[in-house]
């Protein structure tokens, strides 16, 4: 069983926007300005600091049609081969249409990207990309830049009213369903201090990924699913959830003990670096016509097979006949990361193993970012949109946060309703649990729902997490936390014991094909009594 609502204590406060908006990296800040483009009041709430989200990590870039040679439908291709049959093709098209123009208008706000010396944006490729459409700042710093020109152009806005250190708890509803507001708590001084409530005429929800609920994770510390969870719980639809993205090249040294890995971007290997054991094989040539370059799926299991057969807990990526002059110009947040580790890659090799990356499955939209709530809609890496299907293409989610805050800003200024009263609380399972779980659930998130899965694996995982279910706390922003990371858990694990095959970044060893028959989508949801249920739904 899982909670229907966060134990916590009664609002203290309440406060009213036309528009909130829950999390501030490149799909909470890009939805606030399109709203003020409106003319709309916005709030947006952030649980740490303005730029601690996921936006600031990203290394390569954004994934757009903005060489001649290039077109969407090519881009559409490498989505969708990336999706192996899951991707909602209208969304796709939605994507790789209007990114170009979004990629623009970032640019008039002030993002800097990379240029060619005769002035042209400079393009990268990654994995999984037939053509040059990824555009990046500082070499591999392309979410600082995104993230410091949304920042700045949020703080010019009188209107953008900010909140920090604030960890949305739960969605309010009106007596007719509709989303009207949340409740939060603010770690701050004054009269919104404490846990209170903003209402609200629509709720955007921007909150990120889920990468914490694993023991090795690229994501930071704030990615712990609380959007999915908070959505579960408010009785929305989520799908997709089992489509992890493991990130084939987080670099692996005994000196990195953060909750976040540092990432080994593939634009390195896009530019020549080679994966190889520790025999110096280059283990990827013969497995997929892109070698290193194949989806990330194919890289990672790649990578793991290695592990597996030889025990080793990391391969080496071989970057040193790129040169020291190219590297540090190139990838200068790489060879600062690694040589503070103690490794050069100009001169040595660079252990890398998998870790946890994004979460292609969330929160259930359609076209215009709206959820199965009325009032709720979903943005970002939390959304499930329908553009990354069973994996992710590299680079497609910053430009997903674009495209999606665009249309949702038009959908909610087409349709605002008038601000509703939140119906009474209802008599619904609430607790939460100890946060002393959280350790204990990521090792065995990694050990039985990671790269590798089985029924036997999940079936043990999902015990554990029933176990670890029962250690009641009373509540504080980490087991508020703790509880958002068992609910998200919970769910990962009913659906990839559900998916009986193996697709995309699913992997079952008992399972190893695709098959016909999971051509589809698994659709999760919490019932009135905190019992939560799949539904398949077979592709149109
Ligand atoms: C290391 C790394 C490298 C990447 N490289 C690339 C790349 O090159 N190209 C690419 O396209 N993608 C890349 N990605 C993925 C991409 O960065 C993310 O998918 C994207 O930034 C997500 O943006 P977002 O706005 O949805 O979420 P985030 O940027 O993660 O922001 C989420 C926000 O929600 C807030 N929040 C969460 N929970 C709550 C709560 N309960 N209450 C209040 N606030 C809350 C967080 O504090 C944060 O502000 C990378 C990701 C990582 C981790």
């Amino acid at each position: 069983m899982l909670p229907r609502r966060l134990a916590a204590p009664a609002p203290g406060w309440t406060e009213t926007t036309d528009v909130l908006v829950v999390g501030s990296g490149v799909a909470g800040l890009t939805a606030a300005l399109y709203l003020r483009e409106q003319g709309l009041r916005v709030t947006v709430v952030t649980k740490v600091n303005i730029d601690d989200g996921s936006t600031r990590w990203a290394q390569g870039g954004i994934a757009a049609v903005l060489d001649p040679l290039d077109t969407p439908e090519a881009h559409a291709f490498d989505t969708e081969i990336a999706g192996v049959g899951l991707c909602d093709p209208a969304a796709v098209r939605v994507l790789v249409e209007e990114g170009p123009t979004r990629v623009r208008e970032l640019m008039r706000l002030g993002a800097a990207f990379d240029r060619n010396l005769d002035g042209s944006l400079m393009l990268g490729r990654e994995g999984g990309h037939r053509a040059d459409r990824i555009v990046h700042a500082g070499g591999d710093a392309t979410g600082a830049e995104v993230q410091r020109a949304l920042h700045e152009a949020v703080r010019r806005d009188p209107w953008i009213k900010l909140v920090e250190h604030a960890l949305v708890l739960d969605l309010l509803r009106a007596s007719d369903g509709r989303a009207c507001g949340l409740t939060l708590h603010v770690l701050g001084e004054g009269s919104a201090d404490g846990v209170g409530a903003i209402l609200a005429r629509a709720v955007v929800l921007a909150t990120g990924g889920m990468g914490q609920v694993y023991a090795s994770t690229t994501n930071p510390a704030v990615s712990t699913g609380d959007g999915v969870a908070l959505a579960l719980r408010a009785g929305a639809v989520v799908t997709d959830v089992e489509f992890v993205q493991f990130h084939p090249t987080s670099f692996l040294t005994a000196s990195v003990t953060s909750v976040q890995r540092p990432l080994i971007s593939e634009a390195l290997r896009g530019e020549g670096a080679h994966l190889i054991d520790g025999t110096g094989k280059r283990f990827m040539v013969g497995q997929h016509e892109l070698a290193e370059l194949a989806p990330r799926d194919v890289v990672a299991k790649g990578i793991h097979r290695v592990l597996h057969e030889t025990g080793a807990d990391h391969v080496y990526l071989d970057a040193r006949h790129l040169g020291k002059e190219f590297l540090e110009q190139r990838f200068p947040t790489i060879v600062a990361s690694t040589r503070a580790a103690g490794v050069d890659p100009a001169t040595e090799l660079i252990p890398v193993a998998p870790a946890a990356h994004y979460a292609s499955g969330g929160v259930r939209t359609d076209l215009r970012g709206r959820t199965s709530i009325p009032g709720l809609y979903a943005c970002g890496e939390v959304a499930c949109t329908g553009v990354h299907g069973a994996n992710r293409l590299a680079s497609n989610s910053l430009l997903e946060g674009l495209v999606f805050a665009r249309r949702i800003a038009d959908d909610i200024a087409a349709d605002l309703p008038p601000q509703a009263e939140p119906r009474a609380a209802r008599r619904v399972p609430a607790w939460v649990v100890t946060p002393e779980i959280r350790g204990e659930l990521q090792r065995a998130m990694t050990r039985g729902a990671g790269v590798l899965r089985s029924a036997d694996s999940l079936a043990a995982t999902e015990k554990e997490l029933a176990r670890l279910g029962e250690q009641h706390a009373t509540p504080d922003n980490s087991a508020w936390e703790a509880t958002n990371l068992l609910t998200v858990a919970t769910a990962l694990v009913a659906s990839a014991s559900e998916r009986r095959e193996t697709r995309g970044c699913h992997w079952r060893e008992d399972y190893p094909h695709a098959a016909d028959e999971w051509r589809g989508h698994l659709l999760d949801a919490i019932g009135p009594k905190g019992t939560l249920t799949q539904t398949f739904e077979e592709m149109a």
